[in-house]
């Protein structure tokens, strides 16, 4: 692989394959509309719903970046009390991927008339960063891709992006992508409905062994970095002083919980008549410590989210892209999720079949909770 970045190579030019590939399905009314990004006139991007071939101009599908929101909480927004009509094509990254998959199997989605495109992704700015890129006039679609082309990481992707060992979705009907060894746009058919949407609009997927060594490349080297991260982080927060000293700096403003697609509850707690109880302790604690918030009512919010979610969070890193006082939260999720996912030997996103242990008991389990004092 060349050192250097090859200015025929251009994510843009995949980019419009893939647009090509979306108008097909949009003509062939193979889906009535498409839950997708596009890139506004100043050049960010914005989440919309497309329904005509005209608007998919504007598309901007490899695009490095998650605007605040997952795709997952859009599609949950759309889905969650009735299924879809008609068909809907969404276009997502993998950490969106996952996030549809545990929203599914936790009934906030309902995946009928849904037709998954998933897309590659080798990583995303924080939106701040890309924002100021954009205001720069630098371009940061072909930033990333230039580090993809070599192999590089980009210093400036999301920390839970440079740990990412999911470069192209699983669980999807269609993937389009771009890892590859030669700069082209990969088109695969993920499932039988994916198979038949391809044969309607008259493509082949053209998946190839160079394709496969380059992803396989990718998960060995994140997947590294991924343990190694886990292993540092484990060091540096440990017990509650670690807690005690991640957390000195939030001001507890649940920006972190908003932008967590995996925040499932209908009713939140933290909202609830019964957090007033909790709330009440707080203002006690706040006299104690002689702070507020007091830093017993972070710990307390960010230990109770996690309770919650913590077996499904999919390491999309949206909490802390959120959080305006930059508390490293990868540092806390990560080592928690991990060990949660040995404990109960499950992978959010990885199938749909998989019961959530949150909401899954074995009969053992009960057993076993009757019997103790
Ligand atoms: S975590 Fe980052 S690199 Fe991984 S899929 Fe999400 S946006 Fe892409
Ligand atoms: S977003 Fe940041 S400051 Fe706000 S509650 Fe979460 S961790 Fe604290
Ligand atoms: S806790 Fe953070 S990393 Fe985990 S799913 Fe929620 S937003 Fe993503």
């Amino acid at each position: 692989m060349s050192k250097e970045p090859s200015i025929n190579k251009s994510i843009d030019k995949i980019n419009e394959e893939a647009k090509k590939v979306l108008k097909e399905m949009l003509s062939k009314r193979v889906v009535t509309a498409l839950l997708t990004q596009v890139k506004e006139e100043k050049g960010m991007i914005r989440r919309v719903l497309v329904t005509k071939e005209s608007e998919i101009e504007n598309i901007d599908l490899f695009t490095p970046v998650i605007p605040g929101f997952s795709v997952a909480t859009y599609l949950s927004e759309l889905t969650k009390d009735n299924p879809l009509p008609k068909p809907l094509g969404v276009t997502a990254k993998p950490c969106e991927v996952k996030a549809v998959i545990e929203l599914t199997k936790l009934e906030q989605i309902k995946l009928e008339n849904v037709v998954l495109i998933g897309t590659d992704c080798y990583g995303t700015f924080h939106v701040l960063k890309f924002k100021e890129m954009v205001e720069k006039g630098e371009n940061p679609n072909q930033k990333f891709y230039d580090s993809f082309l070599r192999r590089e990481e980009n210093r400036d992707f999301r920390t839970y992006c440079k740990i990412c060992a999911s470069p192209t979705p699983e669980n999807t009907d269609i993937n389009l992508g771009y890892i590859g060894k030669s700069s082209k746009l990969y088109i695969e058919a993920k499932s039988e409905k994916g198979k038949i949407i391809l044969a309607k609009i008259g493509l082949t997927a053209n998946r190839d062994k160079e394709r496969e060594e380059a992803i396989t490349e990718i998960i060995k080297e994140r997947g590294g970095k991924y343990n190694e991260f886990v292993l540092k982080s484990r060091e540096e927060v440990k017990g509650v002083e670690g807690l005690r000293e991640i957390f000195k700096d939030c001001i507890k403003c649940q920006n972190c919980m908003e932008a967590c697609p995996i925040c499932f509850c209908k009713e939140c707690f933290f909202d609830s008549q019964d957090y007033d109880f909790v709330f009440n302790k707080y203002l006690k604690w706040t006299v104690e410590e002689g702070t507020t918030p007091s830093i017993k009512a972070k710990i307390q919010f960010h230990l109770g989210r996690m309770l919650h979610m913590g077996v499904s969070c999919i390491d999309c890193g949206l909490c802390e892209q959120a959080c305006p006082e930059d508390i490293e939260l990868s540092k806390v999720f990560t080592v928690i999720t991990n060990e949660a996912r040995k404990e109960f030997n499950y992978q959010p996103g990885r199938k749909i079949d998989e019961p959530v242990p949150l909401i899954y008991a074995e009969e053992e389990e009960l057993e076993e909770f009757l019997k103790s004092p």
